[in-house]
């Protein structure tokens, strides 16, 4: 074997992590140290098809290749996990503790014929949006690859077949893109859960680099663009990522990304009470759409005692989504799922504080 593999975090065991592997480097391992290739499949099969991590119950696999498999990979998800469910029924909050004890937090969003995963990329997030409760935690560090999928299998381990997934929990996934796309190799793998490249959406809060290297590597993917406020002159004072990355050679970007595939846009719009919601504002933030030919968001903000903003009444909140309309721009409002158990946008790590 070449390539050096993720170990995990804590240094505990030498083993390979087994979740941030894609299926042909969990068959080479296995060749590796002896064992034909055709059993790697078997171990893939148990693994994302019948939720089974513990090879001694593999029971097509022989005993001593089971212990073998036991030897190399490392299948432990996560220290610990508490799982919170929200009154409606319609949201659970996974708080996922570290080998190192660091907290990281995913959502499952239910919906009648299929769930959502929120997931989340770093521990934190170094971004600082003054509206974001991860932002307020600051960033603790970056997930690996296994840890980012060790997201979905644990879904999966509690019940909840996951068909979509959404990079939207703690974390800007563009500022971890090796591990983020190489977690998206492995869910969409065909050995693993299929999912389709179509049902996945990454949401940055508009980080230059990271699209310019999605347009290099030709990296097709659906895209969610928090905007904040599309005004280029006040943005700053709520996200200051507008400082290095200023909205309007991003949405220049942008716009060169999207014209080289047809996956979807979605600009993400948090609103802020006498911040970002005034005829100007919005104005400002149908122009992009119509510039971007993007469906627009809405997201009431979520409050929190650490976060300086109010949301907006419900019924300006529809006058807005009105007015969107009126201007034949899609538009959706963002209901919050999941606001009772602090699983909501904006409120992941709570933990933390
Ligand atoms: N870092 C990425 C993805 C995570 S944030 C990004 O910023 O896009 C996911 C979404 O939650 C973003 O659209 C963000 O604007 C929104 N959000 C953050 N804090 C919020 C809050 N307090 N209330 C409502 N939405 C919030
Ligand atoms: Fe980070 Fe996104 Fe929150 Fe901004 S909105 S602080 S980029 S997680």
């Amino acid at each position: 074997m070449t390539q050096s593999h993720e170990k995990r975090i804590d240094g505990m065991t030498t083993k390979q992590t087994f979740f941030g592997l894609l299926p042909e480097e969990v068959k080479e391992t296995c060749k590796d140290r002896g064992i034909p290739s055709f059993i790697g499949d078997q171990v893939l099969h148990w693994v994302y098809n019948k939720n089974i991590l513990d090879p001694a119950k593999m029971r097509n696999i022989a005993k001593k290749n089971q212990e073998i498999i036991a030897e190399i990979f490392d299948f432990s998800l996560f220290k610990s996990v508490s799982s919170l469910m929200s009154h409606e029924e319609n949201a659970v909050k996974n708080n996922c503790v570290l080998f190192d004890n660091n907290i990281v937090e995913c959502v499952v969003l239910k919906e009648k014929k299929y769930n959502t995963l929120c997931i989340s990329s770093q521990c934190g997030c170094p971004v600082d949006c003054k509206f974001c409760l991860t932002g307020v935690i600051g960033f603790k560090r970056q997930l690996t690859a296994h840890e980012i999928v060790a997201q979905v299998v644990y879904s999966h381990s509690i019940g909840y077949a996951i068909t979509n997934i959404v990079f939207m929990g703690m974390g800007e996934p563009l500022l971890n893109y090796e591990n983020v796309f190489k977690s998206i190799d492995i869910l969409t793998h065909p050995k693993t859960y299929n999912i389709s490249k179509r049902n996945i959406t990454v949401s940055t809060s508009g980080y230059m680099a990271g699209v310019e290297r999605l347009i290099k590597d030709e990296r097709f993917v659906n895209l969610a663009f928090s905007v904040g406020m599309a005004d280029p002159l006040r943005r700053e004072q709520i996200m200051p990522t507008e400082k290095r990355n200023p909205i309007l050679t991003f949405i220049k970007v942008v716009k060169e990304y999207q014209s080289m595939h047809n996956r979807k846009l979605t600009l993400e719009y948090t609103l802020l009470e006498n911040v970002n919601d005034s005829e100007f504002d919005i104005k400002s933030l149908i122009n992009l759409s119509k510039y971007l030919n993007a469906k627009i968001n809405l997201i009431n903000l979520n409050p929190h005692p650490k976060i300086p903003y109010k949301p907006i009444s419900v019924k300006k909140l529809h006058q807005i989504r009105d007015k969107i309309k009126k201007e034949k721009c899609p538009v959706t409002v963002r209901y919050k799922k999941g606001q009772d158990i602090s699983a909501a946008c904006g409120q992941l790590g709570e933990s933390y504080l």
